[in-house]
């Protein structure tokens, strides 16, 4: 398995050098819409005309700031964001997928 060597918080994005010596960075707008909780793939990953009647998730610039990263289980990173929410599990392989648009 492919793991974080190390992590860095550079400017907005997250710098992870894995295992097989590759780096990726992840802007952490695209890091918290992607959070892969139940709550955040309902509310966020909803079709723009869906999220008309809904009410917008409660994001704010604190929701893209990094408070901790917590390694979980050898597999996955727990990242609590600004605004307190640390639902989301990132397990390395959903985070390897993640790519820079
Ligand atoms: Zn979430």
């Amino acid at each position: 398995m492919i793991t974080p060597l190390q992590m860095d918080l550079v400017a907005e994005e997250l710098a992870i050098r894995w295992s097989d010596g590759t780096e990726q960075f992840i802007s952490l707008e695209d890091l918290r819409k992607k959070c892969p909780c139940a709550w955040c793939e309902k509310n966020m990953i909803a079709a723009p005309q869906a999220q008309e009647h809904s009410p917008k998730p409660p994001l704010c610039k604190e929701s893209y700031q990094i408070l901790s990263i917590v390694p979980v289980g050898g597999y996955a990173l727990q990242i609590t964001w600004g605004d307190g929410h640390a639902a989301g599990i990132y397990s390395y392989d959903y985070l390897r997928k993640i790519r820079k648009n």
